[in-house]
């Protein structure tokens, strides 16, 4: 059991909401902590960044101090890996567009 920090009224360890104040916890602490960001830090923008500009977006990620060191690490590998294959495939697309052009 813990206390409510609105009505200091006992409630369970995990509550979402204060049955007695109907005040929501954690989830409305975590959502008016990310609202709080600026908009560059926020995940949603982040992950369209990455999305359009893959590598290019890799400092937003490294800059962002809402991101835990293994956080950064991870979306990197990922971002690196990605734009690797896209790259690869882009490579691949080409040749095979310069053979086919070569047969016309
Ligand atoms: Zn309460």
């Amino acid at each position: 059991m813990k206390k409510c920090p609105f009505c200091a009224e006992e409630i369970q360890d995990d509550a979402v909401k204060c049955r007695h104040c109907k005040e929501f916890l954690a989830g409305r602490a975590q959502s008016e902590a990310q609202a709080s960001r600026p908009w560059y830090f926020r995940t949603p923008t982040v992950i369209g960044m990455i999305l359009c500009l893959l590598a290019l977006a890799l400092p937003l990620v490294w800059w962002n101090p809402y991101y835990s060191r293994k956080t950064k690490i991870i979306v990197t590998v990922i971002v690196v890996v990605v734009t690797y294959l896209t790259w690869v495939a882009t490579a691949q697309t080409l040749k095979m567009l310069q053979e086919y052009y070569k047969f016309l």
